[in-house]
């Protein structure tokens, strides 16, 4: 069974297949209006998220199929302190494939490995977000022809930030790109993405303070939300906030090929006055969100009868039950009979790291 928990779950020629049959969907939607018809998307959000929801729904309802779920776990079984596991093989009753939000890392894995139907991760805590990774990638080929050869700028909370992570983490398998990373200090890229990603798959990076040194070289500046509650006080975050602030002056040093992307919602980031530059492409980049999840539902069910098509849940060299994971937001510290299931880290520590949510074991 082929599920999409994370963005490497997929080969390079199967997201090559997804954006392609989204670029289909794109020119001839009519084609696809009964593709999906008799079929079922389940969608469990036990967190609200309307937007990712919405997006998911739309995709099926324009496929030609029906939709059930639930938008907040206070309204279902969970409620009453049904595990994810559970919830998962009774929803395979029901439905041909599920999209999972969850506030607990690695419940779309769990959820995987008790299903019968595809899983779509549709967002785990802060850990991954898989279809905002494909909606980013497919926005960036239609918006400048390619994905590769690109010099991509990240600004913004590049710490915390999950789509940052996967976006990286995707756009590292393809040649020629070259990571800019503009952020303050309190929200520079994690190390261990440096090291398992950017290092390990020879992806070029420079960190800089502000995004003026650099937008005169940039194809692509992707934009993240900076919260004030990352910092320790407000002061400084006043100080440095408007270094991170997108306005119409701060693009007048950027090439009229550059596009600019966010996942949204938009804070005060980016300014209004930006919207009607050609280059904002971050509207556009939702209704991309919508064709690459009707494309993405349309290969997970075609794969679902294809027996040469897994996804690994755990590697073979996984550690069983031998360690506790340090993330409290992990589904192994919040629910009963999830096995704690380790693998050994792709880094210089030898160390291991958790298989739902990538931590490393407590001490
Ligand atoms: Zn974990």
């Amino acid at each position: 069974m082929k599920h999409l928990i994370d963005p490497t779950d997929l080969s390079e020629r199967e997201l090559e297949e997804i954006i392609d049959l989204a670029l289909d969907i794109i020119a001839d939607r009519n084609k696809y209006s009964e593709a999906c018809k008799g079929k079922k998307l389940a969608t469990l959000f036990y967190e609200p998220s309307t937007r990712t929801r919405l997006s998911f729904t739309a995709a099926m309802m324009e496929l030609g199929g029906n939709v059930l779920g639930f938008s907040d776990a206070k309204n279902s079984s969970v409620s009453k302190g049904e595990t994810c596991a559970d919830t998962t093989k009774v929803i395979n009753c029901f439905a041909d494939i599920i999209a999972m939000r969850h506030f607990e890392e690695g419940a779309a894995t769990v959820s995987a490995m008790n299903s019968r139907i595809p899983v779509i991760n549709a967002g785990d805590g802060s850990h991954s977000h898989p279809t905002q990774t494909l909606t980013d990638l497919l926005t960036i080929k239609r918006e400048i022809g390619r994905i590769d050869n690109l010099t991509i700028g990240f600004c913004g909370d590049l710490k915390f930030g999950r789509t940052v992570h996967s976006l990286i983490k995707a756009l590292s398998r393809y040649k020629g790109i070259k990571v800019v990373l503009i952020a303050p200090e309190q929200l520079r890229l994690p190390d261990y993405m440096k090291e398992e990603v950017c290092d390990r798959n020879g992806v070029p990076y420079v960190e800089v303070d502000t995004m003026d040194e650099v937008m005169g070289e940039l194809d692509v500046l992707y934009m993240t939300r900076v919260q004030k509650e990352r910092f320790f006080d407000e002061d400084e975050y006043d100080r440095v906030k408007d270094f991170f602030v997108l306005d119409a002056e701060k693009l007048k040093n950027a090439r009229p090929e550059m596009r600019i992307l966010h996942p949204l919602p938009r804070v005060n980031e980016i300014s209004t006055d930006v919207d009607a530059d050609p280059r904002a492409a971050y509207f556009r980049q939702v209704e991309n969100g919508k064709f690459v999840r009707m494309a993405l539902i349309l290969k997970l069910l075609e794969w679902a009868n294809d027996p040469t098509k897994n996804t690994e849940l755990a590697p073979a060299d996984a550690v069983r039950g031998k360690y506790i994971c340090r993330n409290k937001r992990c589904i192994s510290n919040m629910e009963v009979g999830v096995e704690s299931l380790f693998r050994p880290a792709h880094d210089h520590t030898g160390g291991y790291r958790c298989v739902y949510c990538e931590s490393k074991p407590k001490d």
